[in-house]
């Protein structure tokens, strides 16, 4: 079986990476977390809802602890 192609919402890239590599935003918590750090770090403006969407591990680590 091909494993799912699955967006990173801060590359707006897909990878068919394994689902390991990738968190999933599914706490309300997360998502404003993840839509500020975007806005800063990168100036990107998302204005669809990010629950539920896939950040890679270490894309959500650098994001939001700002470690790499
Ligand atoms: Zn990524």
């Amino acid at each position: 079986m091909p494993s799912k192609i699955i967006l990173c919402v801060v590359h707006g890239k897909t990878g068919r990476l394994a689902r390991l590599n990738f968190t999933q935003l599914c706490t309300s918590e997360r998502e404003p977390e993840v839509r500020l750090a975007l806005r800063i770090r990168y100036k990107k403006k998302l204005n669809h809802r990010l629950l539920n969407e896939h950040v890679h591990k270490l894309c959500y680590n650098v994001l939001v602890y700002d470690q790499c």
